[in-house]
């Protein structure tokens, strides 16, 4: 048995936008993502008997082919035609679930990777966001971390200067929210207002934080529930009030983040959500290649 231990990293999207809908049913995305500090462990054991499987100590988790970073084992060795039979994943979580911060995808991405790695297949990080595209739309963008700007369903990559140094608090609501309800209500709605991604691009090139942190939008936070969008409203108050720069709803929700340029003000936000929300996290932005794999 041969075995590895590395890191799976939340996302955040600065912005997300969509560009309209596709006769493939899918909707045409531009959005600025960001990896963040805050990960999950995988721990991989190849050649651990009981077939493929994931064990993450949580009942709502799946363990078989429903759980994405089984999906991605199964899509890795059928595109590299790998015959192994057993592997365990094991999924230590902290980013939470259901939450726009793309855990699962973040954990099928490090699966890909990792079995990169301990076949010794040698597949490029652009052949594993491939293998990824089937797995999920986000699982290309967590292949390849860390500031980028995803089109298309969200597998068209472009990579972007790095998010300046700064502090990030998230803060996930009680409540969750269907992706496809999201859609569905983006189709009905009328279109409002739209983030200036050219203008982010822009101030990440030239690394003003605090003009990206201006231009941080989400075209969901337009079609939330009513109760929805007064609880995101209020959490989004409580950050820039404790000094955030801005906040914004990450990818479908409902995970608020605010970007803070101070840690004391950031852990003073953390604070007082703690007081209100149990799932607060206190990240920084990941920059450069994703954390370097752990052999064990
Ligand atoms: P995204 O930001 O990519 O939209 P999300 O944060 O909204 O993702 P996830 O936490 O990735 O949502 O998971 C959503 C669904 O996927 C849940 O129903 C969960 O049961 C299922 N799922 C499958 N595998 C995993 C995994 N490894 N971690 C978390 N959820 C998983």
């Amino acid at each position: 048995m041969i075995s590895l231990t590395l890191p799976a990293p939340a996302k955040i999207n600065l912005t997300l936008d969509i560009l309209g809908a596709r006769p493939d049913g899918y909707h045409e995305m531009e959005m600025v993502m960001q990896s963040v500090s805050l990960c999950d462990t995988i721990r991989l054991d190849l050649g651990f008997a009981g077939g493929v499987r994931a064990s993450s100590g949580l009942q709502f988790l799946p363990n078989d082919k429903d759980n994405l970073a089984v999906a991605a084992a199964l899509a890795f060795r059928k595109a590299t035609g790998q015959t192994w039979r057993d592997l365990l994943i094991t999924i230590e979580k902290r980013i939470p679930v259901c939450a726009g911060t793309a855990g699962g995808s973040s954990d099928a991405a490090a699966v890909l990777r990792g079995l990169n790695e301990l076949t010794d297949a040698g597949l490029s990080p652009q052949a594993l966001a491939k293998i990824g595209e089937e797995v999920g739309s986000d699982v290309p963008y967590c292949v390849l971390g860390t500031t980028a700007l995803a089109g298309g369903r969200g597998e068209a990559l472009t990579p972007l200067s790095p998010l300046p140094p700064c502090w990030i608090v998230l803060c996930k609501p009680r409540f969750s929210i269907s992706t496809p309800a999201l859609f569905r209500a983006w189709d009905r709605g009328k279109r409002r207002l739209r983030p200036d991604t050219k203008g982010i691009l822009l101030a990440l090139e030239a690394g003003d934080l605090v003009e990206v942190t201006r231009r941080m939008f989400n075209v969901f936070e337009g079609v939330l529930l009513p109760t929805q969008q007064r609880e995101i409203e209020s959490i989004k108050t409580a950050l820039l009030t404790a000094g955030a720069l801005g906040a914004a709803m990450s990818g479908s929700g409902p995970t608020v983040f605010g970007v803070f340029r101070e840690k004391a003000l950031a852990e003073s936000a953390v604070a007082l959500l703690r007081e209100d929300y149990e799932e607060v996290f206190l990240t920084e932005p990941l920059s450069g290649p994703l954390p370097a794999l752990r052999e064990t």
